[in-house]
């Protein structure tokens, strides 16, 4: 029997995306997921198991019972204006959650972990774009969390020789390709599906100047006033996973490494604006409000340490795809009024 790789947060956006392509690259698939946030149904392949991280017993049982070579660990919160408000929350469920999965893991000797880090550990950078050596400056409780975690992963190599990468995302977007699955969240607050949803609510006929679209600041120092983002589509980052656990299998003493994960080029807010109207065909409206706390003005990754020590490559490196995906998937799964 082959060895099975275990997904946590296998049933939310992210996740889901990877369940799929490990199983249609011939992995066998577990799922380790609380489904507070994530969707059963979002689970396409694989054995799903409901479990909180914090449940070490039945951690224990999962990594005993099964043949596991790996942990794709996705099981997080992941809402910085939350995270401000209740940095509770993101203290238990992402770094002491993250602790017990690590310490099950060692005890019952897997050894190899791919873990979803993200751009916001580097807070506003002082220089663009953004490498693995720039300063790591969190402004928020999320950030924070997840560089912890990324600390706890290096102390761990040398100690425990716990393998793992850590990977750094820049902005999720985009769902399948063929529409099957895709992005729900509750509340949504990602820019491309809230543009998404106006241009379906003026589709359906409501007036363009009633306008739930808010542009958060057009007063920052970019090319339009608008933020700055590089948009990485979904199945690119899970196929950068795939590249890390084939790298982790070839390096297997290697340590801790990290990465980033975006496609290094960034679009500001009115650029995906325009983007989505071409895309869709719908002359949709929006309204520019304040700043939102927290947004730094530009984040851009520069990936290519990814791109050559992982042998990989973002395939849908133009934002019209991600667009694309997502608006084949909204169309047909509107929100639900
Ligand atoms: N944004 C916006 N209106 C919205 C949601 C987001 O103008 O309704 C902006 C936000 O200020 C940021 C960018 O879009 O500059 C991307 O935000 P998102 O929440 O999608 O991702 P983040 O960069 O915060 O992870």
């Amino acid at each position: 029997m082959s060895k099975s790789i275990l997904v946590t947060g296998g049933a939310g956006f992210i996740g889901s995306h990877m369940v799929r392509m490990l199983d249609q690259r011939g992995f066998d698939v577990l799922i380790y997921d609380n489904l507070e946030r994530g969707n059963a149904d979002a689970v396409t392949a694989g054995t799903l198991i409901e479990g909180d991280l914090h449940d070490s017993e039945k951690l224990h049982a999962v990594f005993r019972e099964h043949d596991i070579e790996a942990v794709m660990h996705f099981a997080a919160l992941a809402y910085v204006g939350e995270s401000v408000h209740e940095p509770a929350l993101y203290y238990r469920n992402n770094v002491t959650g993250t602790q017990s999965l690590l310490d099950s893991m060692c005890a019952n000797d897997v050894k190899k972990l791919v873990f979803s880090s993200t751009c916001a550990t580097y807070g506003e950078p002082a220089t663009l774009p953004i490498t693995e050596d720039t300063p790591q400056n969190p402004i928020n409780p999320y950030g924070q969390s997840k560089l912890m975690v990324e600390q706890i992963l290096k102390d761990y190599a040398p100690a425990y020789g716990l393998r793992s990468i850590a990977l750094r995302y820049f902005n999720a977007a985009g769902c399948s390709e063929d529409g099957s699955i895709g992005e729900r969240h509750d509340p949504e607050t990602h820019l491309l599906p809230l543009i998404l949803f106006e241009a379906l609510r003026v589709q359906a006929g409501g007036n363009p100047a009633d306008t739930n679209l808010m542009v958060f600041g057009n007063d920052f120092d970019t090319r339009d006033g608008t933020c700055i983002r590089d948009y990485i589509h979904v199945n690119d980052l899970c196929s950068a996973h795939i590249a890390a656990f084939e790298r982790m299998q070839k390096t297997p003493t290697e340590g801790a490494e990290q990465f980033n994960l975006g496609v290094n080029r960034g679009y500001t807010v009115l650029e995906v604006i325009d983007a989505c109207r071409q895309v869709t065909g719908v002359d949709f409206g929006y309204n520019t409000v304040a700043r939102r706390a927290g947004d730094p003005p530009e984040l851009v990754a520069d990936a290519s340490l990814a791109m050559s020590r992982l042998n990989w490559k973002p395939v849908h490196a133009d934002i019209k795809d991600s667009i694309r995906h997502a608006w084949q998937w909204y169309s047909a799964h509107p929100p639900a009024a």
